[in-house]
C-alpha cells in the first residue's frame, strides 16, 4: 500500500528526489513538466507555489522532488552533512552531453552514495545523439544498463513528455530497492531546504518531514534556535495542521534564518545536536585516501555556507578520491587562540574568509608552526586550496614508494597463495621488502605495527609475470615467506 499524503498507512515514505545536471540540460523544464501533469492546480482549489519542493503523486505512491534550482541547495546540504535527498536525478542534455557540471554532480551524488538514476533529456532534438551521452558517462564511471552497468538511464523529452512515466517508474523502483522509512508517529526530523526572509510573512523555511510528524504548534529546534510552529503550508498553498513523512511544508515562526541542510527536531530531543550548527562535523568526501581536518571562519553564516559548497565542489570534482575535508569547527566571526590549539592538536588547518585573526592566535600559531590562511574572494580560496591539497597530495605519494590494498586472496593448487591487489600509490617490484598493516598506512600512527614484514616473490597480471605494478593496475602479489593470514582489504606498503 502506498503512503498517502494525509500519513493514513504505514512506514514506507516517499523517495525525496533532487534533479541535477549541467545548466540548460533541462532541469527546470522536467521538474515543470512532472509537476504539471501530475498535479492539478484546480483539484487542491489553490494555485502552485514554489516552497523549494513538492509533491506529486504517480501510480498511488507520491514522489517529492527538491525544486531548488541549480546545484548550490543540493551542495550546501550535503557539504552541512544533511541526507535531504534520497535519490539524485542526472540529467544530461541528448545534444550536448556530459559537461563540467554533469561531472561536478556526479561527484557529489557518488561522494555522498546516493543513488544517481540518469535521464537523456532533448530526445526530441535531431542532433541528439544518445550513444554518445552514455558512452561520455561510461568515462565518469557511470555504467548505464544497456552499457552492462546498473545505472538507470532514461531517455526522455521535457518538451514533448516522452519517457517521464518512464523516470517516474524509474524513481519508484529505486525508491523500493532503498527501503525508506518514515513513522508518522515516530521522532521528528525534517531537512531544510530554503530559507528566507520576507518583507511581510518573516522568516519562511521549507523543508520535507523525513520522520516523525510537523505540526502547527509544535516546539521544534534548528540551527540552534527552538522556536514554536506558527502555521505550516503545503506545496499547493493550502494551510495544513500536520505534515507527516516525506510532505514538504512551508514553516512560518522562526525568528533567524535557519541554514539550509539543517535538519529540524523537536525541542529537547536527544536527537537536537543534529539541529545545533556550531559543533557539528562534518565530513566531504568518502572512501579517501586522507582526512585534511579543516577549522572554517567567515564573517557571517552565509559565506560560510557558500564558501563550504565551493569547498564540496572542489573535493568532489578534481580530488575525492585523494582528500576528504573534516570540518571540525565551521563559525562565523575571527579567527581566535581556540582555533589555532584546535589545529594544534589534529594537525589541521585554518581557513578564513573575510575575516581577521586576534594577533594573540597569530603569535601562537607562529609559535606552533601553524599556517592560518585567510581569502577575500572564492576564487582566491579555491585556487590556494587546490594547490595546497595537489601540494600535500604530491609531497605525500613522493614519499610513498608503494602501497596496495588487498582485494582478493587465491590459493593455488600448489599452496601458493596470490592476494589480488590494487596499487594506490607509487608501484610495487618484484623482489621489494614489503610490510603488511592491517590499516591504510595513510593513518598509521607509530604505535601501529605491521601484521607481516617480508618480501614480493613475484609479481603476475593475469598468468603473466610482471616485473612492476604501476599506481592503480591490478595485480597478484605472491609473498616470500608466505603470509598465512593474508586477507582482503590489508594494506601492503614498499619498505
Ligand atoms: P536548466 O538550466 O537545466 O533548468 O534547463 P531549462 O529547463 O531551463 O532548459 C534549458 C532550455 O532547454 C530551455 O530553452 C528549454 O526550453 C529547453 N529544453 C528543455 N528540455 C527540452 C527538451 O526536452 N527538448 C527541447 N527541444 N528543448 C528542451
Amino acid at each position: 500500500m502506498a503512503q498517502r499524503v494525509d500519513g493514513t498507512s504505514e512506514k514506507a515514505r516517499p523517495p525525496i528526489v533532487a534533479v541535477m545536471g549541467h545548466v540548460d540540460h533541462g532541469k527546470t523544464s522536467i521538474l515543470d513538466a512532472i509537476r504539471h501533469t501530475n498535479v492539478s492546480a484546480g483539484e487542491y482549489g489553490g494555485i502552485t507555489q514554489h516552497i523549494g519542493a513538492y509533491q506529486i503523486e504517480h501510480k498511488n505512491h507520491p514522489i517529492t522532488f527538491i525544486d531548488t534550482p541549480g546545484h548550490e541547495a543540493f551542495t550546501q546540504m550535503r557539504a552541512r552533512g544533511g541526507k535531504t535527498a534520497d535519490i539524485v536525478v542526472l540529467v544530461v542534455a541528448a545534444d550536448d552531453g556530459v559537461m563540467p557540471q554533469t561531472k561536478e554532480a556526479i561527484g557529489h551524488a557518488k561522494a555522498f552514495s546516493v543513488p544517481i538514476i540518469v535521464v537523456i533529456n532533448k530526445v526530441d532534438l535531431p542532433s541528439a545523439d544518445i550513444r554518445k551521452v552514455k558512452q561520455q558517462l561510461a568515462q565518469e564511471d557511470l555504467l548505464v544498463e544497456d552499457w552492462g552497468g546498473q545505472v538507470i538511464s532514461v531517455e526522455v523529452s521535457a518538451k514533448t513528455g516522452v519517457g517521464l512515466d518512464k523516470l517516474l517508474d524509474a524513481i519508484l523502483a529505486t525508491a523500493e530497492l532503498l527501503q525508506l522509512h518514515g513513522d508518522p508517529s515516530g521522532e521528528l526530523e525534517a531537512g531544510i531546504v530554503e530559507a528566507r526572509l520576507d518583507k511581510k510573512k518573516g522568516v519562511v523555511v521549507s523543508a520535507i518531514v523525513r520522520n516523525g510528524s510537523l505540526s502547527v504548534g509544535d516546539e521544534i529546534s534548528a540551527s540552534g534556535q527552538s522556536i514554536k510552529v506558527r502555521s505550516l503550508r503545503d506545496d499547493k498553498g493550502l494551510e495544513v495542521k500536520k505534515a507527516v513523512p516525506g510532505l514538504p511544508v512551508e514553516i512560518l515562526g522562526f525568528r533567524k534564518i535557519p541554514n539550509v541542510g539543517d535538519i529540524i527536531v523537536e525541542a529537547g530531543s536527544e536527537l537536537s545536536e543534529l539541529s545545533v550548527d556550531e559543533s557539528r562535523v562534518e565530513v566531504i568526501g568518502q572512501n579517501t585516501k586522507k582526512t585534511v581536518n579543516v577549522i572554517l571562519r567567515a564573517d557571517t553564516q552565509g559565506t560560510l555556507e557558500a564558501v563550504k559548497a565551493s569547498l564540496a565542489k572542489l573535493v568532489s570534482s578534481a580530488i575525492s578520491t585523494t582528500y576528504s575535508l573534516k570540518f571540525l569547527l565551521c563559525a562565523p566571526g575571527g579567527v581566535v587562540d581556540s582555533d589555532v590549539t584546535l589545529a594544534g592538536s589534529t594537525s589541521g588547518i585554518i581557513i578564513g574568509f573575510n575575516v581577521s585573526i586576534a594577533p594573540s592566535a597569530a603569535d601562537l600559531a607562529q609559535n606552533k608552526h601553524i599556517s592560518i590562511k585567510v581569502f577575500r574572494t572564492i576564487y582566491e580560496l579555491i585556487d590556494e586550496v587546490s594547490d595546497m591539497l595537489a601540494g600535500v597530495a604530491s609531497v605525500e605519494e613522493q614519499k610513498i614508494k608503494g602501497r596496495a590494498q588487498v582485494l582478493k586472496i587465491f590459493k593455488l593448487p600448489s599452496k601458493d597463495v596470490i592476494a589480488g591487489c590494487k596499487v594506490l600509490a607509487g608501484r610495487l617490484k618484484a623482489s621489494d621488502r614489503v610490510a603488511i598493516y592491517d590499516k591504510d598506512p595513510a593513518d598509521l600512527k607509530k604505535e601501529d605495527l605491521p601484521v607481516y614484514t617480508g618480501s614480493i616473490r613475484k609479481l603476475k597480471k593475469e598468468k603473466e609475470e610482471i616485473g612492476v605494478a604501476g599506481k592503480d593496475t591490478e595485480c597478484g602479489v605472491l609473498l616470500r615467506p608466505q603470509f598465512e593470514a593474508i586477507a582482503a582489504d590489508l594494506f601492503i606498503e614498499v619498505l
